[in-house]
């Protein structure tokens, strides 16, 4: 049977849509179906007091001419469409520890130089670490758009050792160690479970350069929804999918939540894998996979502060401020509600280029889903008083702890909102509001893996849960995903051509 789209992707996620513009571009019919009215997922951005906040893409690396995002957003047609903010160079993120600051500067040697004034006698453990992150990044042939000749994305020594054990391997100064691990809240890093791996892309991709987007994230998912168009596909919003409709072989259609069907001869799923097999009530999908899928954990969520600055009264930090109130910068997923928070990310949100002041910014930390449980069964805006004395609770302290860090800031404060895991999982659809979806562990590193395939030979999955989350991860999850379709070395030749 002809289904009317070539390819139906669910969900207008960073993934769908680098999915759609790849596909729509080499000729297939493709649609694009979400749930919300605003597309983009974690891509989203939203208006209080008319100012302008992002949900879930604050900074962006590997940008300048050459570099590999530069490269994959040349392609997708972004470099043009959405402006950016080069962050400061000998500072793009200061990690603050137990009332230290230390500085991570762009450019390897720079990166390095900088931490050496703190730790002089560390050079060499800097070199060693900065060796091991460049050879890690350097292997990986889709981070580096090699062609390769088999599936093999990521060297297995590297799935296999975690983060601490990888940076403990090049320095035994445990307060370096700390410092070299202060970026973890960009992957929710878990001790002895990460795998080396995801450090270290990460890392790898920022030291390069680093940048704030000018003027709202949600412009990267009107330019590609925009070039998605010019190609002929369709985005649909407010349409949700209920169930994946399949006979005895394949998936045949989709049933909206408004009891529409839509037919096509293959589907992409940009929602997260264990929320997608519960649309699916096939056989193919056989109980061991299921269990397998839906045994797996999801990273931590967060709790947000929105802040709005009295005009022209906080002087605009180009730099993104990693705080940890104690010297283990990996205490913080295992917090003690009665101390939190443990740990926060603090942001200045980009207006215009080179700007004097700041007008609002976000102020980021962990939250798990249990805190908000209670909460589950009640809609956005109508949770009620018990909910709103949470959140104001919560803001507060994470403004108290602030406060200590940029004493006066609390005078500069016009107002602020809140958002909770709840708010993540109502938005994204991710698993209790999960920040990066599943958790990768060194210990179980091919089950912990999701492949792009089902058990469905129709129906594939992409977005931050194949390959890894992140601006470059899905991008390159995108890549993998199309490649049923196209061939992985002809969808890399895509980015040459
Ligand atoms: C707080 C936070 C900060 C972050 N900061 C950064 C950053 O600074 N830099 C960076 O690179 N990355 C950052 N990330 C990570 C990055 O945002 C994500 O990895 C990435 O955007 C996820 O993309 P995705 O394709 O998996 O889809 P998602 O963004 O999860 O989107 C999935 C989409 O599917 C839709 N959907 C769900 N169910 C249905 C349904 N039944 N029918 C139709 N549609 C449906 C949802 O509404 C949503 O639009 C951050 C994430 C968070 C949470």
């Amino acid at each position: 049977m002809q289904g009317k789209y070539d390819i139906l992707i669910v969900g207008s996620g960073l993934g769908g849509l680098v999915c759609a513009y790849i596909l729509s571009k080499k000729g297939f019919k493709v649609a694009v179906l979400e749930k919300h009215s605003q597309i983009g997922g974690c891509l989203q951005s939203f208006k209080r007091e008319n100012v302008k906040f992002d949900t879930g893409m604050h900074y962006i690396g590997s940008m300048e001419e050459g570099q590999i995002l530069h490269r994959f957003w040349k392609y997708l047609g972004l470099t043009e469409s959405v402006p950016l903010q080069r962050l400061n160079t000998d500072g793009y993120d200061v990690i603050s520890l137990n009332g230290t600051e230390y500085k991570y500067a762009s450019g390897y040697d720079n990166f390095i130089d900088t931490l050496a004034k703190q730790f002089p006698n560390n050079v060499a453990d800097l070199q060693t670490y900065i060796n091991n992150v460049r050879d890690i990044a350097n292997a990986s042939p889709l981070y580096n758009l090699r062609k390769i000749q088999n599936n093999v994305f990521i060297e297995p020594d590297y799935i296999k050792t975690s983060v601490n054990d990888f940076i403990a391997g090049a320095t035994q100064n445990t307060v370096l160690q700390n410092v070299l691990a202060g970026n973890l809240p960009l992957y929710a890093g878990v001790k002895d479970k990460t795998p080396t791996y995801i450090h270290a892309l990460i890392t790898n991709f920022y030291i390069q350069s680093a940048y704030r987007i000018i003027g709202g994230s949600d412009q990267i998912a009107k330019s590609l929804a925009q070039s998605i168009k010019s190609f002929g596909g369709e985005i649909i919003p407010s349409a949700e999918v209920d169930k994946f409709i399949c006979n005895n072989e394949r998936a045949t259609s989709v049933l909206l939540t408004n009891g529409e069907y839509i037919e096509a001869n293959s589907f992409i799923s940009n929602i997260h894998p264990q929320v997608t097999l519960s649309k699916i009530d096939s056989p193919m999908i056989r109980k061991a996979y299921r269990q397998r899928i839906n045994g797996l954990q999801n990273t931590i969520s967060n709790f947000t502060v929105y802040i709005i600055f009295k005009p022209n009264t906080t002087p605009y930090l180009n730099y993104n401020y990693y705080y940890y109130k104690n010297a283990d910068v990996w205490a913080g997923n295992d917090y003690n509600p009665a101390t939190w928070p443990e740990q926060f990310l603090f942001m200045h949100q980009c207006k215009e280029a080179n700007q004097q002041f700041a007008e609002s910014a976000e102020l980021i930390g962990y939250m798990h889903y249990d805190e908000v449980a209670q909460w589950a069964n009640t809609k956005v805006g109508r949770r009620g008083e018990a909910y709103e004395d949470f959140k104001k609770q919560k803001a507060e302290k994470m403004l108290q702890e602030l406060e200590l860090s940029f004493p006066g800031i609390r005078n500069c404060i016009q107002s602020y909102y809140t958002s909770t895991p709840l708010t993540y999982e109502n938005y994204t659809k991710t698993m209790h509001g999960s920040m990066y979806g599943i958790i990768r562990d060194k210990n179980f590193p091919t089950q912990t893996l999701v492949s792009q395939r089902t058990k469905i030979p129709n129906l594939f999955m992409t977005g931050q849960n194949i390959n890894s989350h992140g601006i470059l991860g899905v991008t390159i999850g995108s890549v993998i995903t199309c490649a049923e379709f196209l061939g992985l070395n002809e969808v890399i030749q895509e980015f040459y051509d």
